[in-house]
C-alpha cells in the first residue's frame, strides 16, 4: 500500500497544550507522526511516497481565505508584537451570548481584531491549537499529504494513506480547533466531488466527533459524514457531535453521529460501525475518506474507549469491504507506544493483508 507521508509536519513542534487553564505536556507531537512512519517502514508492506503540492485553491474551496490568511500571518504577528510565549494560544473566543439580541447583519459586521491574542481568538475554538513558527507550513503540508492520497486513489490504487499531521477533522470553515488547523480529510473530500462529479462518503473513526468536517457539509447533498465518537456530553468538543444533528436543506438525512459511551469495547464499538457501514452501502458513490483516529484505544492518555489492537485490522477489513476505494487519513491517537502498531494493523486489514501478533 502507498502511504503518503512529508517531514514538514516536524516543523508544528508543540511541546505544551493549555487544558482546564493549566499549562500541560503537549498530546499531539511531531513524535506521533514519526512512530508511525517508523511502524509502516519496520513492516515492510508499505511504500512511502512524498506530496506533491497542491496550492490554496483547494483549501479555498472550503476554508475562509482569512484563516488561511491568519495561519500565515500569527507567528510573524507574535515576533512583531514581541509577545513572550513559545506559542500563540488565545484566551478570549467571541462566545455567542456576547452577541445576544444584536441582529445576525450587526454581528457578521464586527470588524476582526488587530491583536495577534484577539485574532487567534477570532479564528478559533479553543486552547488546544498552539500555534508556532512552523505551524502553517505543517498544515499545508498536511493537505498536500491528503490530496496526494486523493490523487493516488484517483489514479487507480484501491486503498491509500495519508500520515496527515496536524489533524485536521475539528477544523471548521472559519476556526482552528482542538489540534487542527485545515481540514484535511473536508478538502480531500470536496476535491474528490469536483474530481469525480460523484457523491463521496467520509467516515471519521477518531475517537472525538469531527465537527468541522460536520459544519462544512451540513447543507450538501452530496458528501455524506458518519461519525462514532464519545458522547458529546461528556467529551470534546462537547456542543457537536449528538445524534440529533443529521444536516439541514439539502443536507438533510447526510450526517450520521453514533455517540458512544464511555468503555466502549471492541464489540459494542462493531455494532456501531456496522451502522455507519450501512448507511454508506446506501448511498451512491464509489470512494470513500476515512478521518482515522487511534485515540479510540484502551490505553489512551485522553479518550475512554477501551478498543484493541487486533480489532484495528477486524475494522480496517470491514470497511474495506465495502468494495469502495479508500482514502484513509490519520487524524487523532495520543498513546505513543502503541500508535504505529494500531496504524500498521489497520491498514493491513484494509489492505487484505493478515494481521500481525503483538503484545
Ligand atoms: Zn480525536
Amino acid at each position: 500500500m502507498k502511504a503518503v507521508y512529508t517531514p514538514r509536519h516536524l516543523a508544528h513542534d508543540v511541546t505544551r497544550e493549555t487544558f482546564l487553564g493549566e499549562s500541560i505536556p503537549a498530546h499531539e507531537v511531531v513524535a506521533r507522526a514519526e512512530s508511525i512512519r517508523a511502524a509502516l517502514e519496520a513492516d515492510g508492506g508499505f511504500e512511502l511516497v512524498g506530496p506533491t503540492e497542491h496550492g490554496r485553491e483547494p483549501i479555498e474551496a472550503v476554508h475562509d481565505p482569512g484563516l488561511v490568511r491568519f495561519l500565515e500571518e500569527a507567528w510573524p504577528a507574535v515576533e512583531r508584537e514581541r509577545v513572550a510565549r513559545g506559542a500563540l494560544i488565545a484566551d478570549t473566543y467571541p462566545s455567542r451570548p456576547m452577541f445576544e439580541g444584536m441582529s445576525d447583519a450587526v454581528v457578521a459586521a464586527r470588524p476582526e481584531p488587530e491583536a495577534i491574542g484577539g485574532r487567534a481568538g477570532w479564528w478559533g475554538l479553543d486552547t488546544a491549537n498552539p500555534i508556532v513558527a512552523g505551524t502553517s507550513d505543517a498544515a499545508r503540508g498536511a493537505v498536500d499529504v491528503a490530496l496526494t492520497t486523493l490523487d493516488l486513489v484517483l489514479g487507480g490504487e484501491r486503498v491509500a494513506y495519508g500520515l496527515c499531521r496536524p489533524p485536521g477533522h475539528h477544523a471548521a470553515r472559519s476556526m482552528a480547533a482542538g489540534y487542527c488547523f485545515l481540514n484535511n480529510a473536508a478538502i480531500a473530500a470536496e476535491a474528490a466531488v469536483r474530481a469525480t462529479g460523484e457523491r463521496v462518503a467520509i467516515l471519521d473513526l477518531d475517537f472525538h466527533h469531527g465537527n468541522g468536517t460536520q459544519q462544512i457539509f451540513w447543507r450538501r447533498g452530496d458528501v455524506f459524514y458518519a461519525s462514532l465518537h464519545g458522547d458529546p456530553r461528556r467529551i470534546y468538543p462537547f456542543f457537536l457531535g449528538h445524534a440529533d444533528e443529521v444536516g439541514e436543506g439539502a443536507g438533510a438525512g447526510e450526517n450520521l453521529n453514533v455517540p458512544l459511551p464511555a468503555g466502549t469495547g471492541d464489540e459494542a464499538y462493531l455494532e456501531a460501525l456496522e451502522r455507519a457501514l450501512a448507511a454508506i452501502a446506501d448511498r451512491p458513490g464509489s470512494l470513500v475518506i476515512v478521518s482515522l483516529g487511534f485515540d479510540t484505544y484502551r490505553d489512551d492518555p485522553i479518550c475512554d474507549f477501551a478498543l484493541t489492537t487486533p480489532i484495528y485490522h477486524e475494522i480496517g477489513r470491514q470497511v474495506a469491504s465495502l468494495g469502495r476505494r479508500l482514502v484513509v487519513l490519520q487524524e487523532g491517537g495520543y498513546h505513543l507506544p502503541t500508535l504505529g502498531a494500531n496504524a500498521v494493523s489497520w491498514l493491513r486489514g484494509a489492505d487484505g493483508r493478515a494481521g500481525v501478533s503483538r503484545p
